[in-house]
């Protein structure tokens, strides 16, 4: 893991103000950071001496004290609705990964936050692994980083590969509130990557107090992973409602929606798991529960993963769901799932730590294989 090596400052997680500050503590004008960060996020680039326009004193004493570290890409998968998702690996046989999911008038990228996840919600599988550790800053922005550099011919051509970036990988971004901040900063920069702040996108189950705090932080969308509308039911699926019930949550919901104005709305996230939270009579208590919430929905059906007892709702149970709550005057609207012939859809992702020796395995395997048939790979 990239941790290990000598630590020089890595750059790749600097907000502009750090790195003007950094830039600062070794004696170099601010502009300096602006020049660098553009290079790190807009061009891809690591290397300090194809930095042009810095003098080669600056190079050479960056070399020495910095660097622009990169997680290595264990492998990526293409899948045939044009999904991608990338495997990195964050050492001692952990692993996190993103998604980009390529639509008509959008591009998106599902970032992952942490390694696993401690919250243990009964459908997901990155709950059912445990948790691993947080990522820091640069391990987050080093997704958007890695997604944007496969995209660099068009990139190059002026075109924006990433219009939108949900925290809706791995993890809970809010229990990694301190390294979760400065990324969204460098994703929302102009000198970072630029997402407009209704294109960038952090899901939460629910961690109430920290809700409070993002929106004391940053302006960002905040889509709340709700999946029951009474809490005997919600306190099974997403168990951090025993600690945070539903009226504490959505009263931190209004909270949120009084500092941004009456434009803006939350995204309801609400999975779909057969007989379980998808009948008429969830549908009715949903829409009386949400009737004062500026909100919209979105629907997802159940992605099964290997032992889980739950079944994807079936599309004529998720149809009359909807239209209930479209009835009820809500924007509903239905993920469409994407990827899944790659194990990219939600909740498919896995730290791959369940089975450490035989997935390392694995990766070496592919990682050999890949290098005998001169595949490309990603690496830092
Ligand atoms: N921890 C955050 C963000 C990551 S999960 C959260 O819970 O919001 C991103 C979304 O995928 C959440 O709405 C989550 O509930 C949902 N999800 C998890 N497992 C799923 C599964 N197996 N099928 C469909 N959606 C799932
Ligand atoms: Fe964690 Fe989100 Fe999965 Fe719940 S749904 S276990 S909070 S990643």
């Amino acid at each position: 893991m990239t941790d290990q090596l000598p630590k020089k400052i890595n750059l790749l997680g600097l907000t502009r103000v750090q790195f003007e500050q950094f830039m600062a503590s070794i004696g170099e004008k601010p502009f300096r950071a602006r020049q660098i960060m553009k290079w790190i996020h807009h061009y891809n680039l690591t290397d300090f001496e194809q930095m042009t326009d810095l003098g080669k004193v600056l190079r050479q004493k960056l070399a020495v004290i910095a660097e622009v570290r990169l997680p290595k890409v264990l492998f990526h998968h293409y899948s045939t609705d044009g999904t991608r998702k990338w495997v990195l690996d964050m050492g001692l046989g952990n692993a996190v990964e993103m998604v980009y999911i390529p639509e008509a008038k959008r591009a998106t990228l599902c970032v992952s936050s942490q390694v696993g996840c401690s919250l243990d919600c009964d459908f997901c599988s990155t709950g059912k692994q445990g948790y691993q550790r947080d990522l820091s800053s640069a391990e987050i922005i080093a997704q958007v980083w890695i997604a944007q550099q496969s995209f660099m011919p068009i990139a190059n051509m002026g075109m924006r590969p990433i219009t939108n970036v949900v925290m809706m990988g791995m993890g809970e971004p809010l229990l990694n509130f301190e390294q979760l901040v400065p990324a969204l900063e460098i994703m929302l920069d102009d000198l970072g990557y630029g997402i407009a702040k209704r294109r960038l996108t952090v899901s939460t189950s629910g961690v109430v107090p920290k809700i409070d705090a993002l929106t004391d932080a940053i302006d960002v969308s905040l889509a709340i992973s709700l999946h029951a509308p009474n809490d005997a039911l919600r306190d099974q699926l997403v168990p951090i409602n025993k600690k945070y019930p539903i009226k504490t949550l959505l009263a931190a919901c209004q909270r949120y929606l009084d500092r941004y104005g009456s434009r803006r709305r939350i995204t309801i996230e609400y999975v779909m798991l057969e007989q379980v939270n998808d009948s008429v009579m969830h549908a009715n208590e949903l829409v009386q529960l949400l009737s004062n919430l500026p909100c919209k929905i979105n629907l997802i059906p159940f992605n099964p993963f290997p032992h889980t007892p739950y079944q994807r709702s079936s599309e004529s149970r998720i149809a009359v769901f909807q239209q209930r709550l479209i009835d009820a005057g809500f924007t509903t609207t239905i993920r469409r799932t994407r990827g899944e012939d790659i194990d990219a859809a939600c909740g498919q992702l896995v730290g791959q730590v369940q089975d450490r020796t035989r997935r390392q395995k694995d990766w070496q395997a592919v990682v050999l294989r890949q290098a005998a048939s001169g595949e490309s790979k990603h690496a830092s």
